[in-house]
């Protein structure tokens, strides 16, 4: 029996699968060189245009990581109590203003430099809770080993290392990593300027009027949020109708001023899909149906010189392509140096059959489970347009192209969306 097209495997044949596709993008890409300084505030989520050396310890003193009391460990009792008087104080920010005896002890705070003192000077530090005050004399346990509490100049940074490599998204303990050694600013390379459209007829601006057969553009707004979260400069385009001339006017006139274009819609093999056609009229075609499901039709390419990514029109693939194909592609073109997110394991709470030849995403919430894998169950409805399971999911399983399926129990590769959508 002739199996009638309305599933995605009607065009098996020629699909290319998402790694090749990506190497081809790749090949041709040329990162954006520029560089800009920017304050420390300014660049979260940015990626970092040079190495990052420190031109200091830290911390910059050896110094204590209690309050309680420095003693040299040779002074004390090794199998019983030990009485030491109280010989000064030192808090954080202070420096005691001589050296300390040995015989004696130093109340100390946690942050406040170790006093200096014979040989290298008091080497252990007592947390306060784990000594008895009598009077003008501190009365010590036995048992405390060398260095306790001690923290050493330079174990968190040394001078003259690197403490970041080019190519480096910058996160919070990025950021906080370069202020510790003074840094104000940072030099990061130059946002990616990404232009956004949509493609539809009966696509119309939320807050609009809408007409009957017309539907509210969801896939700008998630595109938008999505590149913003890499630290993209947008330009948001608005919509086009489904008219050939004017996708490729808008495509031609927006590459001039941007590294990338993003759209979606109108690059399936209908006659109102114009967009390949577009591309291919002002540029050149790396890839379009892809071994993806949810997502199969996706156009990769250039145009006039400006990396172009034609995603489909359903709002779920649109997320999946976008976190799978946009995703690396526009973080290469920015320069970033990041490695491929990890899958966790996990078991599948669902069973599932699929074919070879193509990679597919199921959309998961994960239940934990006391001492074992958490479980991944299905968020919401299947298909390629319902945005609502999208916010049901906390990520996607991954099915790779030989997989045949899953059953329910198998290990199963988990991508959690925390880890792309940033
Ligand atoms: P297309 O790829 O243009 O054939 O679109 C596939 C499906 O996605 C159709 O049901 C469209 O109505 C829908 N769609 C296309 N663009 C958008 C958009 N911007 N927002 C929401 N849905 C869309
Ligand atoms: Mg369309």
């Amino acid at each position: 029996m002739v199996q009638l097209t309305d599933d995605c495997f009607a065009f098996e044949g020629g699909l290319i699968p998402v790694e090749v596709a990506l190497e081809r993008v790749r090949a041709r890409l040329a990162p954006v060189t520029g560089i800009e300084t920017q304050p420390l505030d300014a660049v979260l989520g940015r990626i970092l245009g040079t190495d990052v050396v420190s031109g200091l310890d830290v911390p910059p003193h050896d110094n204590s990581a209690v309050d309680g009391w420095a003693v040299y460990l040779d002074d004390l009792d090794r199998d019983g109590e030990t009485r030491l008087p109280i010989g000064g104080r030192v808090a954080a920010g202070q420096h005691l203003d001589r050296p300390q005896r040995r015989g004696e002890t130093i109340r100390i705070f946690t942050g406040a430099p170790m006093p200096t003192g014979e040989g290298t000077g008091p080497d252990t530090v007592f947390m306060q809770e784990d000594c008895r005050v009598d009077g003008d004399v501190v009365v010590f346990p036995p048992g405390i080993r060398r260095g306790a509490n001690r923290r050493f100049a330079g174990e968190d940074v040394k001078a003259g290392t690197t403490i970041l490599r080019s190519g480096r998204r910058l996160g919070p303990p990025e950021i906080g990593l370069a202020a510790s050694i003074g840094h104000t600013t940072l030099p990061v390379r130059t946002a990616l300027r990404v232009a956004v459209f949509s493609t539809g007829d009966e696509v119309r601006e939320p807050g609009t009027d809408r007409v009957a057969g017309t539907i509210y553009d969801s896939n700008r707004y998630t595109l938008k949020a999505l590149l913003r979260g890499l630290g993209c400069a947008v330009t948001d385009l608005g919509i086009l109708a489904d008219h050939g001339e004017t996708i490729r006017a808008a495509l031609a006139a927006a590459a001039d001023s941007h590294d990338a274009i993003i759209t979606s819609g109108g690059v399936s093999t209908g006659e109102e899909d114009h967009v390949r056609a577009a591309v291919e009229a002002e540029g050149q075609l790396d890839a379009w149906r892809l071994a993806i499901k949810p997502g199969r039709p996706v156009a990769l390419g250039v145009v006039r010189g400006t990396a172009f990514l034609g995603l489909p029109g359903n709002p779920v693939a649109v997320v999946v392509t976008f976190l799978h194909l946009a995703r690396p592609i526009l973080l290469a073109l920015a320069g970033a140096d990041v490695p491929t997110p990890p899958r966790y394991p996990v078991q599948a709470g669902f069973a599932y059959k699929k074919k070879a030849g193509r990679r597919e995403y199921v959309r998961v919430r994960i239940d934990p489970v006391a001492g074992g894998l958490p479980i991944a169950r299905r968020a919401g409805n299947e298909g390629a347009g319902i945005l609502s399971s999208l916010v049901a999911a906390d990520g996607l399983v991954e099915l790779t192209d030989d997989a045949l399926g899953l059953s329910e129990g198998d290990t199963a590769a988990y991508l959690p969306f925390s880890e792309v959508m940033r």
